[in-house]
């Protein structure tokens, strides 16, 4: 049961059987009309989604990168891109199997999610890699932040982090600000952030990069 509907009839007379039918039959109606509105929410919620984590998915961080980089280059405004990678994760999931390299990744998802501003969007790119958009944030700001979720991850207790190459569960970082007039796609800034972060894992990863 959704919902009740009281009916009453001015006069005090009671509902004869074909008027309790009209309205037995217009309910049903109406039930079935609210269900289907609420499972149109639920699957467009589903439809971006990254059912594991609970953060957006891929195709819904495409769609907000284009979306947002057009705002910003319209209003000349500050945007920035953080690409993330969890470090030695073939490792962790070698050592202890893939559910506990699940669990981690909820980990890292949940550690990004609260971290950021209700306006920045993060999502998970790929396998062990997530993304955040970060509208009206400027690369230098982008990169406090990113510095920010690194020591958060590092000095998280994730089980079995000891025998990481590292000792700890840690992620790699790269920073993208978008410049205006050099920065000409979406995919630009996706690049970039994907060079910084190859620079991070190069110098020896647990670190940022900006470019
Ligand atoms: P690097 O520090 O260079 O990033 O090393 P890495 O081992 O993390 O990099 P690599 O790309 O070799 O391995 C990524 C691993 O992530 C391999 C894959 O099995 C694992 N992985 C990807 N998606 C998932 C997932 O959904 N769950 C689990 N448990 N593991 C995943
Ligand atoms: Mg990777
Ligand atoms: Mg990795």
């Amino acid at each position: 049961m959704i919902g009740i509907i009281n009916a009453y009839r001015l006069g005090g007379e009671v509902f004869d059987e074909a008027s309790f039918e009209l309205l037995t039959a217009a309910t049903g109606q109406i039930g079935l009309a609210l269900e289907n509105a609420r499972l149109f929410e639920e699957t467009k919620t589903l439809a971006i989604t990254d059912g594991m984590t609970v953060l957006y998915n891929h195709r819904y961080f495409l769609e907000c990168l284009s979306r947002e980089f057009e705002r910003a280059n319209r209003y000349k405004r500050p945007l920035s891109l953080i690409m993330i990678d969890v470090d030695f994760f073939k490792k962790y999931n070698d050592t202890h199997g893939h559910p506990k390299g699940d669990d981690v990744l909820r980990g890292v998802a949940g550690i990004l999610k609260k971290s950021v501003r209700t306006s920045d969007i993060v999502a998970r790119y790929g396998g062990e890699e997530f993304v955040i958009i970060l509208p009206e944030t400027t690369g230098e700001a982008a990169f406090t932040l990113a510095e920010r979720l690194r020591k958060e991850v590092e000095s998280t207790d994730f089980p079995g982090g000891e025998t990481q190459p590292l000792g700890r569960i840690t992620i790699s970082l790269g920073v993208a600000a978008s410049m205006e007039g050099v920065t000409k796609y979406p995919d630009d800034l996706v690049k970039n952030a994907d060079n910084a972060l190859y620079r991070s894992k190069e110098e020896g990863r647990n670190r940022v990069f900006v470019v």
